[in-house]
Formats: C-alpha cells, sequence, structure tokens
C-alpha cells in the first residue's frame, strides 16, 4: 500500500483545552482515505482532515450502506504510543462490511492506514490521566443512484478525535419491553448505521424519564437482555461475573471480549450465558445482585446504579473499591496504558 501524504499547514494542536477533552470535541489534523472502485482499493492518502463532497444522489444517505469501527491509541509513561487490539477491529469491521453487502478492506491494510495516520498525528495521542485518541473508521457507498442495489464505488476513512478521561458516573437505565433492537436474521451484530438510527426514539424516550440508557431485550419475547446499545453488559450475581451470549443480535464488543479473558486470568468466576429479565429483577428483589456494568471502548466500564423496569426503578447498592468491575478497569487500563506485561499480546506498540 503506497500512501500519498499532503499536510495541513498548521496544525490544529494549539487550539486544544487539554483540560477539558471531552469526547472528539477535538479532531486531530489528518485523516486517512481509499477509494474502491472496478473491484479494488486505491488512491491510498492521509490529507488534512477535511469535509468532503457527496451527490445528493449518493445512495448511503438513502439506503444506507455503511459501517463503522472505534478504537483506542494510548500514549505509556515513555511517550510510546500503544493501540489496543487493532486486529479485533479489522475482522469486526469485514464481518460488518460482508453482512452489508459491501467489499472489505483487508487486515493488514487496516492496520496499516491506522499506524501510518498515527505516525504522523502522534502528536495528538495525548498524556493527560486515562485521556487517549478515539480513532474512527468508516466506509461507505459513494455511488450517486437512485435505486437499490450494493454501490459499486465506496470509500474508506479514518478520522481521529481527543478522548477525554472523564470519570463516569453510574448511570440509569431501562429495560426496554416495546421497542426493539436487533432481531435474530437482522444486522444486530453489524456496526452499520441503521441499528443507531433505529433506536435514537426509543432513547429519546426512556430520557425523559431520567434514564441515560437502554438495556435492549431480544425482539421475540422481550424476555432475555442483549445489550445497550453501545457498549455490553456485565450483571455480578451471588458473585458470579455474568454476560449474554453473543449471537447475531448482539455486537462482539473487544472490551467485553477483553473482559471475559481478564476474568479467567483473575480467578473471577465467569458465566457466559442467557439471562432473562425475571432473573435480574428477582436477584435485585432479594439482593443477589451486587454490580451490573456496560463495557465499551469510549467509556470502558460504565457502572448502572438504576434499572427502570415497567414503571418501577431499582436501585444497585454503592460499588464498594474492591468491586469487580473496579478490579476488572483498572487490570485493563494497565495494560492499555502499558503499565503491566501486555501478557495476551493486545498492545500494538507504534515504532
Ligand atoms: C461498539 C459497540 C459496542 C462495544 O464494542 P467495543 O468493541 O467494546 O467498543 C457494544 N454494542 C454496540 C451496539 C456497539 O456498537
Amino acid at each position: 500500500m503506497k500512501i500519498n501524504v499532503k499536510r495541513v499547514r498548521e496544525s490544529n494542536l494549539t487550539k486544544v483545552n487539554f483540560s477539558d477533552l471531552g469526547f472528539c470535541k477535538y479532531y486531530s489534523d489528518h485523516m486517512f482515505i481509499a477509494d474502491y472502485e472496478d473491484g479494488k482499493w486505491s488512491n491510498f492518502r492521509i490529507t488534512p482532515h477535511e469535509d468532503i463532497n457527496l451527490s445528493p444522489a449518493c445512495t448511503t444517505l438513502h439506503y444506507g450502506q455503511t459501517i463503522f469501527e472505534g478504537l483506542k491509541a494510548y500514549k505509556n509513561k515513555e511517550g510510546e504510543i500503544l493501540i489496543f487490539r487493532p486486529d479485533k477491529n479489522a475482522k469486526r469491521f469485514n464481518r460488518s462490511a460482508q453482512r452489508m453487502c459491501m467489499p472489505t478492506f483487508p487486515e493488514k491494510y487496516f492496520i496499516q492506514s491506522i499506524t501510518e495516520l498515527l505516525k504522523i498525528d502522534k502528536r495528538w495521542v495525548p498524556s493527560e490521566e486515562n485521556s487517549s485518541l478515539y480513532i474512527r473508521p468508516l466506509m461507505f457507498a459513494m455511488d450517486s443512484y437512485i435505486g437499490i442495489k450494493p454501490g459499486d464505488k465506496y470509500v474508506f476513512i479514518i478520522i481521529c478525535g481527543l478522548a477525554g478521561g472523564y470519570y463516569s458516573e453510574p448511570i440509569n437505565v431501562k429495560i426496554e419491553t416495546k421497542f426493539t433492537r436487533a432481531v435474530s436474521g437482522g444486522v444486530g451484530f453489524s456496526k452499520t448505521a441503521a441499528n443507531y438510527a433505529a433506536a435514537l426514539y426509543p432513547a429519546v424516550e426512556a430520557q425523559k424519564d431520567g434514564f441515560h440508557q437502554l438495556i435492549w431485550t431480544d425482539g421475540k419475547e422481550h424476555k432475555y437482555v442483549e445489550e445497550s446499545g453501545t457498549m455490553n453488559l456485565f450483571f455480578v450475581i451471588d458473585n458470579k461475573l455474568i454476560t449474554p451470549p453473543l449471537g447475531d443480535t448482539v455486537l462482539d464488543g473487544v472490551t467485553r471480549d477483553s473482559i471475559i479473558i481478564l476474568s479467567k486470568d483473575l480467578g473471577i468466576d465467569i458465566e457466559i450465558r442467557k439471562i432473562s429479565v425475571d432473573e435480574i429483577i428477582n436477584s435485585l428483589d432479594n439482593n443477589s445482585i451486587k454490580e451490573v456494568f456496560g463495557a465499551g471502548t469510549a467509556a470502558t466500564i460504565a457502572p448502572i446504579k438504576t434499572i427502570g423496569y415497567k414503571n418501577k426503578k431499582y436501585h444497585i447498592p454503592q460499588l464498594s473499591r474492591d468491586s469487580i468491575s473496579s478490579t476488572l478497569l483498572k487490570s485493563l487500563n494497565s495494560i492499555k496504558y502499558g503499565e503491566t506485561e501486555d501478557k495476551f499480546g493486545w498492545i500494538l506498540k507504534l515504532n
């Protein structure tokens, strides 16, 4: 892959307020782009982060052939840049692509385009505590064509945005039993726009009742919990850590997978199995549920403090310092920031 580079004249880094990074409030100076035409990828380039031109007939705007990824780069104490499990994102990106009838982007190109972009924007990987550079690859159809068929032209882009080390306050979530995020045979496992657009209305309705997010249940009976729409879910019931299985309605989170591997390593009793809403409500009623948290790249681990179900709100006790979620968070972060040995081979160090 030969990459043409056009650099910015002046970096935007001087405009960043590092004491208030937020999440993707600031984009790095450059982006990566590649075009797909006549059955192959070409025209690999790194350019200033800028707007792109689209035809109003662009099929993506009408029919939604678009997918994305999300991963992070961290800086260690030596100032080296560490990328967390980009191979997992590359594989998932291509599973999403296949389902959406889009071309795959070769795994080695995916990794190389990220590393080459980060070499140019390396000063954008922050060193503030718990901060990182969020990397957002995406791909969409570029054909200007009204009519439903798979595109012939696509574009692959990577942009990067700063992510601050915010402390996530425990959140309120509602178990959704009317609307559906994903059904078996559908696209729930794919990181594609449709899943998120369809989830907006139910989420906004729940926000009116003071909930930050939803817990989605299966689309058939609304009987089993699935995930949270941007995060996978974990429950600590009777001192066992439990997470629902994947299947085609749940996104295969890299954070989820890392937590499962770490739990086994730390000797935490972990079960991957279906969890019914009834089981959750019963264990809330008899106080056997000790922790509930979401897991995803953006928030890492987000503790949940209230669960709403059928007009009732259930409260989960305050987390202790030695809670399973804080143990996992510490252990995950120490790998991401290169403070402990990378014994699972999760870190790609930029050289
Ligand atoms: C991205 C995402 C997650 C979390 O996946 P990570 O790889 O851990 O960031 C969970 N659910 C959905 C629907 C997602 O889009």
